[in-house]
């Protein structure tokens, strides 16, 4: 029996691997970068720091059946995110809270004055369709204009109104004081990193795992008992639609040895000054102790690696004529960021993994 072949070794790719494995199955990795780990790789600098190389990775989650799963492979550490918002020099809590209110506007609010501001200053929309309703719907044309209309120009090139309501409403806008860039029940960073946790999850007898190996239909297609895709669903089909957009980002690391804390927190937006979007200290992140620390600010761009899906009603229907043919290939199983052109976080990855392994299971036992 040929093994079964799963493109890339990210979450989506790792996790089914895994639980293919458990249950019997010969699995092939091939990924064609030179690690695992896919987007949430970290690594040592040549400093000593634990990094994530394709920027911060924070986990999250409100599945504890997806914790419980990740926990199998490495302890954690607890880490709630916090993040503040860079406005001419000065640090705001962001989401934004009663704190950022009052220290934007001088105001002394308490948690039901914040919550009759935003009532006084939002302008209610209908139908909240796009990016712009959220956020003018909820907060009103000022604090969109300070902290939402720039990044988001800056992150996809494109203007709020232009992207789909879940993009901005990943952000919530809160009345009180919690300054928690999360509110889920499981939030933790992997005691040893992501990349340890993967070698974990990978360690399995019958995965084998091939890296700098680009997958091709004629070569591994063709050796393999059904195919699990993680890469992006229009390269697979050879653009035969056209390109799918995804956004892109150029990380800039840079070390500093005079300091052992570069920022009061993990990391600061700066939604109207520089190109860049944001900065983020991994020693908050990893609670690191170290000489030095290293940061990294992401600048988007179009050209590059694939890292965002870009939720827009024109790029859906786009994805459906891509879909409607990946639901005729009866061998192969589409899953994960790239391959399902969703938004997703980790867990949601995880998630759509441990289904996807299900379902395949199913099928072929
Ligand atoms: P990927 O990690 O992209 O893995 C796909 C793999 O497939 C890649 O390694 C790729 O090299 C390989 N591949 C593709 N095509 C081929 C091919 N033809 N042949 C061989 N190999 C191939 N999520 C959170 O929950 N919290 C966060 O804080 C967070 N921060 C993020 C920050 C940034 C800057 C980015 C870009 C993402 C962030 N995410 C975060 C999202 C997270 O990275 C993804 O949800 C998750 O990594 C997706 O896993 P995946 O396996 O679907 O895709
Ligand atoms: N956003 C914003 N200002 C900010 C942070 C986020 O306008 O300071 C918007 C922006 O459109 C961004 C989206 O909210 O793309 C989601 O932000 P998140 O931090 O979840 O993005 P990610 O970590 O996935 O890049």
């Amino acid at each position: 029996m040929k093994p079964i072949v799963v493109v890339g070794a990210g979450f989506a790719g790792s996790v089914v691997a895994r639980e293919l494995a458990d249950s019997g199955q010969r699995v092939r990795i091939i990924e064609r970068r030179p690690h695992i780990a896919g987007n949430a790789y970290d690594e040592l600098d040549a400093h000593g720091i634990l990094v994530h190389r394709y920027g911060p990775h924070i986990f999250h989650t409100n599945g504890a059946r997806i914790f419980e799963w990740l926990s199998r492979f490495t302890d954690w550490r607890p880490y709630e995110h916090r993040v503040r918002a860079a406005l001419n020099g000065i640090l705001y809590p962001f989401p934004i809270n009663l704190d950022t209110l009052n220290k934007l506007y001088g105001l002394e609010l308490n948690e039901a004055g914040a919550a009759e501001y935003y009532e006084k200053v939002r302008e209610p929309r209908a139908r909240v369709l796009t990016s712009e309703d959220v956020v003018l719907n909820a907060v009103g044309r000022d604090l969109y204009e300070k902290f939402f209309l720039n990044y988001t120009r800056k992150q996809w090139g494109l203007d709020p109104s232009q992207l789909k309501a879940g993009v901005a409403a990943r952000i919530p806008i809160r009345a009180n004081t919690d300054d928690r860039y999360f509110t889920d029940e499981f939030q933790a960073m992997p005691l040893n990193g992501y990349t340890k946790m993967f070698e974990t999850i990978l360690d399995h007898p019958r995965i084998s795992l091939e890296l700098g190996v680009a997958f091709s239909k004629k070569d591994h297609g063709q050796n393999s008992s059904h195919v699990v895709y993680t890469g992006p669903i229009d390269a697979y089909f050879d653009y035969c639609f056209g390109n799918l957009p995804y956004r892109s980002l150029r990380f800039e690391h840079e070390h500093h040895s005079e300091v052992n804390k570069f920022q009061e927190v993990g990391t600061v937006n700066y939604p109207n000054e520089h190109a860049f979007t944001r900065i983020t200290e991994f020693k908050h992140l990893t609670g690191q102790q170290h000489k030095g620390t290293s940061i990294v600010r992401e600048y988007p761009t179009d050209i590059g690696e694939p890292y965002y899906p870009v939720p827009r009603a024109e790029n859906e229907s786009l994805y459906k004529l891509y879909q409607s043919l990946a639901s005729k290939e009866n061998n192969v199983t589409f899953v994960g960021r790239l391959a399902q052109y969703r938004y997703y976080n980790m867990d949601q990855v995880v998630g759509a993994a441990l289904s996807a392994a299900d379902q395949l299971l199913k099928k072929i036992q």
